[in-house]
């Protein structure tokens, strides 16, 4: 499972399955695609349910504006 580090300067991606791997990106969308990538390519996880978690973001920020 992918989860969030946020803090002032970027966004730390960890998976709680693999203690070695991590990622850094400066943008939350860019986070959710290094999530997903990692989740499709080490967990076997289908590309639509790797990204369910990056869609709902992008509803919640496409409503708001
Ligand atoms: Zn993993």
């Amino acid at each position: 499972m992918i989860k969030f580090d946020r803090s002032s300067s970027g966004i730390l991606i960890v998976c709680t399955d693999c203690p070695y791997w991590y990622a850094y990106r400066f943008e939350q969308r860019e986070a959710y695609l290094s999530g997903e990538g990692h989740l499709t390519r080490v967990h076997d996880v289908p590309a639509e349910v790797a990204d369910n978690a990056r869609t709902k973001w992008e509803g919640r920020h496409a409503a708001r504006s």
